[in-house]
């Protein structure tokens, strides 16, 4: 195969085997990549979040449920109503009762505001009158509009150093359902925050809570998503516009959404018996940002046992092409170029000496009495001679000129910029070093001569006509008598 194609046919085999390996490791790095992120993203937003929203309202159950049901049972409760419909007559007994509910219960306060005299009773005594146009005071006008039996309202308590308060606003009727006030019990807010900051440390969530309306009701100490303080609504907080776009009131489900170009989940859950809706969030980056570094390893690994393989394979090639085109250009017996080789080095070097223009001799070879020497030594002898007068000849040449086995124990060299006379003596060098030489073979030591017939190139010569006259030199040589060296006749020479 000529070199250029094999050239093109091995970058070939190297492109098609790395497009191969990239696109096999490339699709499975992929695929089990979106695979795990797939089956992380069900897992928080099918059983983690879920899971801590479970957990969050069962605690809240215990928590703030209570106050819910110790406010009803104010609120039903039959020495109150009986009191206030007989008069309000000893503010001590109310005021007494309110405290032993609040102590009792664990609340900071328990209360009683009258419909008809308009007084704010709690448990330490009469608060004050209810002043239905002050900003404070609006929650009782809205109590006593609202259709259902309670709220939960988050407040100051002016009873208790102004401390935010969950107050559970119970409306309170008489025995023919004519609405007399409102009862209900308080927990500073405190409180809550701990508990909703206990659940976002343990679990590493965000939790808090959002009215129908969508307005943040009760958030943990550090605010809720963004830093938003209870009281503002979610349309309020930039950061949740991606949100609002897929959910514009608050409704149970679980969500994915854009903050800040990161990737959020979230759970919503409806809450009841508080009228609220339950958020727990957590953005996506902790637990992908794990999957995203072991993907850039798997690449990274992907790519340099893709690039061991090939330079690998691409090593094999070049030593299998090193050792075809070894066999093929190179005579196996004594490493010299075989005639093949020759033949293309020999077109190579006329070209360049007519070009130049520069002198190029040729020296033919041939060992004396061979026959002989195989006769007396044995064949492997012979070879062995072969191989050691090849070292020979290289060592008697430069590295520019070529040498080649022209066959059996016939050598051809080209002597490239060099003139007759200096090949001649050259070609003497050889003729000598191979008489005085000991070749040697299993110990014995054998001799050996050589008979060498030269030819000059000439303007408009070829290599055919420049060996045929070497050969007949080297034919004069063998009839004066071998281990000599005979020029072309100089009638012959165009040198
Ligand atoms: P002359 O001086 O006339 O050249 O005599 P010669 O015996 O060298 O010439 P001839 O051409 O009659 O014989 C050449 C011998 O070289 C015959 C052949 O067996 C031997 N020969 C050729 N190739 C090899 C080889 O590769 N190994 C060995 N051992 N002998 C070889
Ligand atoms: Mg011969
Ligand atoms: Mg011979």
């Amino acid at each position: 195969m000529p070199l250029r194609s094999a050239l093109f046919s091995q970058r070939s085999l190297l492109l098609t085997l790395l497009v191969l390996l990239g696109c096999g490791f490339l699709s499975t790095t992929l695929i089990s990549y979106y695979a795990s992120l797939g089956s992380i993203r069900d897992n928080i937003v099918n059983t983690e979040l879920p899971l801590t929203s479970d957990t969050v309202y069962s605690e809240i159950q215990k928590d703030l449920i209570r106050p819910i049901t110790v406010s009803a049972m104010l609120a039903q409760n039959t020495f109150l109503r009986d009191w206030v419909l007989a008069g309000e007559q000893d503010p001590q007994q109310i005021t007494r009762y309110l405290s032993e509910v609040a102590r009792q219960q664990g609340a900071y306060t328990a209360f009683f505001v009258s419909e008809n005299s308009g007084i704010y009773y709690q448990a330490k005594g009469i608060l004050k009158h209810i002043d239905l146009t002050s900003e404070r005071d609006r929650w009782y006008a809205r109590v006593r509009k609202m259709q259902e039996p309670y709220e939960i309202n988050v407040d100051l308590d002016m009873a208790n150093q102004d401390r935010l308060t969950v107050f559970i606003n119970y409306k309170v009727y008489d025995y023919t359902e004519h609405f007399i006030g409102a009862a209900g019990v308080g927990l500073t807010v405190d409180a809550v925050v701990k508990l909703i900051d206990t659940y976002q440390l343990r679990y590493q969530r965000s939790v808090y809570f959002v009215d129908p309306r969508g307005r943040i009701v009760l958030t943990g100490a550090s605010g809720g998503p963004d830093g938003a303080r209870a009281g503002t609504r979610l349309q309020d907080v930039p950061a949740l516009a991606g949100l609002l776009a897929r959910m514009p009131t608050p409704s149970t489900g679980s969500r994915e959404y854009q903050r800040d170009g990161e990737s959020h989940f979230l759970n919503v859950r409806f809450i009841p018996e508080l009228d609220l809706y339950l958020f727990v969030e957590k953005p996506a980056g902790d637990s992908l940002d794990e999957l995203r570094q072991s993907l850039y390893l798997n690449l990274l690994i992907c790519a340099i046992i893709s690039a061991v393989v090939l330079a690998m394979i691409s090593g094999m090639i070049r030593r299998h092409q090193d050792g075809i085109q070894e066999l093929a250009t190179l005579d196996s017996l004594t490493r010299l170029h075989n005639r093949r080789a020759f033949d293309l080095l020999a077109a190579q070097a006329l070209l360049e000496a007519e070009r130049a223009p520069e002198p190029l001799t040729a020296l033919l070879i041939d060992l004396d009495h061979f026959k002989e020497l195989n006769d007396t030594h044995g064949h492997l002898a012979g070879d062995e001679v072969l191989r050691q007068f090849a070292r020979l000849l290289e060592s008697s040449l430069r590295q520019a000129d070529i040498v080649c086995r022209w066959g059996g124990e016939e050598f051809i060299v080209l002597l490239k910029d060099t003139d007759a006379a200096r090949g001649l003596s050259i070609a003497e060098k050889i003729r000598q070093r191979t008489e005085e030489r000991q070749f040697s073979f299993e110990g014995k030591s054998i001799s050996l001569t050589t008979s060498i017939g030269l030819s000059a190139f000439g303007p408009g010569d070829t290599l055919q006509p420049l060996i045929a006259r070497a050969d007949q030199a080297l034919y004069r040589a063998k009839q004066g008598g071998r281990n000599r060296v005979c020029r072309e006749p100089v009638s012959h020479s165009h040198a």
